[in-house]
């Protein structure tokens, strides 16, 4: 059966990540993906947080991409980013995207208000203080407005704030049903992200509901590991590709120079 590409893997630039895409290209050919695609946390146009390039580095990061072409002409690498969406950040995302020459820009939301990124541990406790429920409602309005924007081939992670296993009760149709509507509205994309099973909450990101709904609405999928580490490539494809084929998934996307095209699964 051919595996499908792994279009999300971070870079050391991000301060959280650790290998050269070299690197990372070299699990790729090991496993036998078919392309890899590397999508660094996006760089702000001014210092911002500790967990992304500086805007001046952004360079560099070009340079390493091309620096694991050279080494890997076999392989075809495709450059992305995952560019964090903020209420009001659209001319400096629409800046990004003409910086350079993008196979894909995947939306991605972190921050549900400005200094709270939800994934991040030390927000930990406002779990307690805050609830389940708003966390997720604010984190979904603003998934819905990042797809809105039209910005993004691909959305990240559709479901973070289950990560550290906090969960709103009753029916999670709720959150989920505004969001497809909106990427099937805007004919954007998503991903199964196998990183959740490495976290707390032990399960890929989004649930199978949220899968079955979208594939009911006809909304297109990628599966991607979310890389840190290059031993992180293509990490845990196989049970990734067996949710999205229970949900009714015959196929994945693949960007070039953003436009897409289908590949069977
Ligand atoms: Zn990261
Ligand atoms: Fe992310
Ligand atoms: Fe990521
Ligand atoms: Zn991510």
């Amino acid at each position: 059966m051919p595996l499908p590409p792994d279009y999300h893997t971070h870079t050391p630039l991000c301060r959280h990540a650790t290998g050269h895409p070299r690197e990372y290209a070299a699990r790729a050919v090991q496993l036998g993906l078919p392309e890899l695609g590397l999508s660094d946390h996006s760089p702000m146009r001014t210092a911002f947080d500790d967990w992304r390039m500086d805007w001046e580095q952004f360079p560099r990061y070009l340079e390493m991409v091309e620096e694991a072409r050279a080494d890997f002409p076999q392989l075809p690498i495709r450059l992305g980013l995952e560019v964090d969406y903020l209420t009001g950040a659209e001319p400096w995302i629409e800046e990004l995207s003409s910086a350079a020459d993008f196979d894909y820009l995947i939306g991605a939301v972190h921050y549900i208000a400005p200094g709270w990124d939800v994934d991040n541990p030390k927000h930990l406790s406002r779990y307690a203080a805050t609830g389940a429920e708003e966390i997720w409602r604010m984190y979904f309005d603003l998934y819905e407005k990042a797809i809105r924007t039209g910005l993004f081939d691909f959305m990240a992670h559709p479901d973070l704030p289950k990560k550290f296993g906090h969960r709103p009760g009753g029916d999670l149709r709720r959150f989920y049903e505004p969001v497809i509507q909106a990427l099937a509205d805007t004919g954007t994309a998503f991903e199964i992200n196998t990183a959740g099973l490495r976290k707390p909450v032990a399960e890929v990101y989004p649930a199978s509901e949220f899968l079955q709904l979208a594939s009911a609405a006809g909304v297109p999928l990628l599966i991607n590991s979310d890389a840190h580490d290059p031993a992180e490539v293509g990490a845990d494809f196989d049970k990734a590709i067996a949710l999205a084929r229970e949900a009714g998934y015959t196929e994945t996307l693949r960007f070039q120079k953003r436009q897409r095209s289908a590949r069977p699964l």
